[in-house]
């Protein structure tokens, strides 16, 4: 393996910025050959980019125990390479931050921002041989305060939410609405919350979700009428019961055509 690529080097090189970069990592393998430095890397890696940014601090994860060069304390879960050496966060002055593990890409952007001091956390991934991001080291207030920014955005992603449910519904009633008196035209003496029970029903296939368009061709003579002679073959026939029966559906149809068109004359339908 290429072994002696350190976070700064190996992140540098992918970032374009093209000078060697100091070791920072925790085995001999990672570190051979590598010489002493602080654990300032360039940002940018991992976008599979070539443009440069700002330098960032730069906190291990080790992968073998070691301990804080000054303080002797250990091992630690997380190091600065400094001047050659391991150092712990609190000998790095970084101790007061809190760690925020990587996968929530706007919390971790704003709690950046609002972080007067910031450091990004990486491992070495020994597989492929190189450092991967593990997440940042932000002060808590910062975070604090990046949590409160995104669970208001979350909130007022659900308020648009239920004001769209409450459009799309308003929509819905008015496409009902409309089908409705669509079919009181067309059969004046069909019962009034019979035809607002066929408009509903229609509505959940053909309403208002679907798009002007859509509601306007299920408002087509041709269509309400369908829409009513359905309701009329199901409610006021035993279409179904013959279904039911194993009749075959034409033979059904043919079967109950008389009382179908019986009450749609009975609605004041114009014959077909
Ligand atoms: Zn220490």
């Amino acid at each position: 393996m290429g072994g002696g690529s350190g976070p700064v080097a190996g992140m540098t090189v992918r970032s374009g910025c093209g000078h060697d970069g100091p070791a920072a990592g925790m085995t001999a393998d990672e570190t051979r050959g590598q010489r002493a430095g602080a654990g300032w890397g360039a940002e940018g890696w991992g976008d599979g980019g070539l443009r440069r940014s700002a330098p960032v601090l730069l906190v291990i994860q080790p992968i073998t125990r070691r301990l804080c060069a000054e303080c002797r304390s250990g091992p630690r879960s997380l190091l600065v390479w400094e001047e050659g050496a391991p150092r712990c966060l609190d000998c790095a002055d970084l101790g007061h931050l809190v760690f925020l593990p990587r996968g929530h890409s706007a919390l971790t952007r704003r709690s950046r921002e609002e972080s007067g001091l910031s450091a990004v956390v990486v491992r070495f991934n020994r597989r492929k041989s190189r450092y991967e991001r593990q997440g940042v080291l932000v002060e808590e207030a910062a975070l604090a305060l990046a949590e409160e920014r995104c669970l208001a955005d979350a909130e007022a992603r659900r308020r648009r939410r239920v004001r769209d449910a409450r459009r799309r519904a308003a929509e819905d009633v008015r496409f009902t609405d409309a089908f409705a008196r669509e079919i009181r035209r067309l059969y004046p003496r069909c019962p009034a919350e019979r035809a607002l029970a066929i408009a509903a029903h229609a509505s959940l296939r053909g309403s208002g979700r679907v798009g002007r368009s859509a509601a306007g061709r299920a408002l087509s003579g041709t269509a309400v009428a369908s829409a009513v002679r359905a309701s009329v073959r199901h409610k006021e026939t035993p279409y179904d019961r013959l279904l039911m029966s194993g009749v075959p559906r034409h033979e059904a149809r043919r079967r109950i055509a008389g009382v179908v068109e019986a009450t749609l004359r009975e609605w004041g339908g114009a014959p077909p």
